[in-house]
């Protein structure tokens, strides 16, 4: 299969019973519909043309687009094709926009957590940090995101344990904290005043905060999905 190109598909139409066939002048004239469309991975994505078609069920006699007379061809344009049989043509373009938009939701979501854990750490938080800012590491520049744990909060501070490891984006930190493979340094803390937190993360030294799902705060995602819908318009 081609990974991207061309295709069509036929729709079905209607009888029609007021004209009768030029080549054997039975009226059983059917009409039906071309879709013309750009296909990626065989996922229709884009369509690029609509056009009717009829055809006699006596003698297989066809005629395609301007071949049919033109009042006719207006009618069925306007009456073979609606949403429903033209939508899934576009299926690639709307999943790619669900995609954008569910990926939009998600930051805005870890951006709005991010703000109530900053305001009330737990043990056991998170901290998706930019390493390099925060311990002037210039050893690996490129490598800068990592992660750190709450080990444990007093009234005034906040003690950490560090990650071993240094990634190279916060997506990488993300993904392995999601698989469970982030692991920390057990000997070693690292404090930061609580009084402190929220520059750094208006810094984008914190970049995001992740909790275990049994200690989230609860916020219903609903109201988490009406902020969101608010925040596009
Ligand atoms: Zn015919």
């Amino acid at each position: 299969m081609f990974l991207f190109g061309f295709k069509v598909k036929h729709t079905p139409g209607s009888a029609i019973e007021h004209i009768s066939c030029s080549n054997c002048q039975k009226y059983q004239i059917k009409s039906f519909g071309i879709l013309r469309y750009f296909h990626v991975w065989g996922i229709p994505t884009l369509l690029t043309s609509k056009e009717v078609g009829t055809k006699c069920t006596n003698c297989n006699e066809m005629l395609i687009g301007k071949e049919i007379a033109q009042d006719l061809r207006q009618d069925l344009l306007k009456n073979t094709f609606n949403i429903s049989n033209t939508i899934t043509r576009y299926s690639g373009i709307i999943l790619i926009a669900l995609m954008i938009l569910y990926n939009h939701y998600d930051s805005y979501r870890t951006e709005i957590n991010t703000e109530n854990y900053i305001k009330q750490p737990l043990v056991g938080d998170l901290y998706i940090i930019n390493y390099n800012d925060l311990f002037e590491n210039k050893r690996y520049p490129s490598f800068k995101y990592n992660v750190m744990r709450i080990k444990s909060l007093s009234a005034t501070s906040i003690e950490f344990q560090v990650s071993n490891s240094v990634y190279k984006t916060a997506y990488d930190v993300h993904k392995i904290i999601r698989d469970h493979k982030d692991n920390y340094n057990r000997r070693h803390s690292f404090y930061i005043d609580l009084s402190k937190l929220q520059a750094l993360k208006d810094a984008g030294t914190i970049t995001s905060i992740e909790r275990d799902r049994v200690n989230q705060i609860p916020i219903e995602s609903e109201k988490i999905w009406i902020k969101f819908i608010n925040s596009l318009t």
